[in-house]
């Protein structure tokens, strides 16, 4: 329910938005609230696509850090505001960009792809980025077929059940993804037997293997609106059930574990996003020769999807 003073809160939020010509790109795993003032709510892939073709001179990115860093990748001319400094990815921080450099050392061979949640140190360490959406079809076209994976093993272990790559899996993990467990699907599948269920690749090879559908957020919400499916089971960070809602009313969505929650995605508030806008910071902006770097990773991703 909105009250009044989410109402002025959101008025003067636009007001600034307006004057600052800025535009909001919002990850699906923000608060509802959130979601509602967006410009734009999708994925990481989504979300890099629209970073770069925007107009605006202001990017306001309701997500973590290292969104923010992509989005600053991009678009390096462009003020990027990450309403609270502390937003980050525990998954993220699992390898810094010196772990990375050793583990090349010991794998020369190897073409290095990384999940687009890491730090853009390790980004430009890396050959070549992927998101949860396009990882599958990306790590197929290369033309090595030896792959160092990183930083999430379970998607990097998904890619390698549907392409056929040797692949080394950097030993990472979504904490929040973690806690979907298989028991909980096999229980809510007796309660919702018409239900579909539908998992992110960030969860464990146990959890997917009880699925009918993997795939990344953006995936999901295209999924939903299939008339065939009425009742969905969804295995993601529980932010998304806002969206799934709000875009189909008629239908049932069931989260399967409410422990699901990312403490640091929910880290950004309207209060945050108004304050960020009116004093223009926490600004995110990655060094120029680690930009032009992780660049080069990011945009042979692009060039792919
Ligand atoms: S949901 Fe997992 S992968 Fe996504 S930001 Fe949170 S910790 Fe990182």
């Amino acid at each position: 329910m909105t009250t009044s003073m989410d109402s002025s809160l959101v008025e003067n939020i636009l007001k600034l938005k307006k004057e600052r010509n800025a535009v909001f790109l919002v990850h699906n795993y923000q608060l509802g609230e959130v979601q509602d003032i967006a410009d734009f709510v999708g994925d990481s892939l989504e979300l890099s696509q629209k970073a770069v073709q925007t107009e605006a001179d202001v990017i306001v990115f309701c997500g973590v850090h290292f969104m923010a860093e992509t989005a600053s990748i991009l678009c390096p001319k462009m003020t990027v505001l990450l309403p609270d400094a502390h937003a980050g990815c525990p998954m993220a921080d699992m390898i810094t960009a010196e772990q990375l450099r050793q583990k090349k050392k010991e794998l020369p061979n190897a073409t290095v792809v990384c999940y687009v949640n890491s730090t853009a140190d390790v980004k430009a360490e890396s050959d070549i980025c992927c998101t949860s959406a396009n990882a599958v079809k990306l790590v197929q076209s290369l033309d090595n077929d030896e792959i160092l994976f990183v930083p999430d093993q379970y998607l990097g272990h998904y890619v390698s059940t549907k392409t056929n790559k040797k692949m080394y899996l950097w030993p990472g993990y979504c904490p929040t993804h973690t806690r979907i467990q298989p028991d909980d699907i096999i229980r809510l599948k007796q309660e919702y037997p018409k239900a579909k269920v539908v998992v992110h690749p960030e969860c464990r090879p146990e959890t997917i293997a009880l699925a009918n559908e993997v795939l990344s957020t953006g995936g999901m919400i295209r999924y939903a609106r299939r008339e065939d499916v009425q009742e969905m089971i969804v295995g993601t960070e529980m932010g998304i059930i806002h969206r799934l809602r709000k875009d189909n009313p008629a239908k049932k969505f069931i989260p399967i574990s409410e422990q699901a929650v990312c403490p640091d995605m929910k880290l950004i508030t309207l209060e945050k996003v108004l304050r960020s806008l009116e004093n223009m910071t926490p600004e995110v902006k990655v060094p120029e020769p680690v930009r032009l770097k992780a660049k080069s990773a990011v945009d042979r991703m692009l060039a792919v999807v």
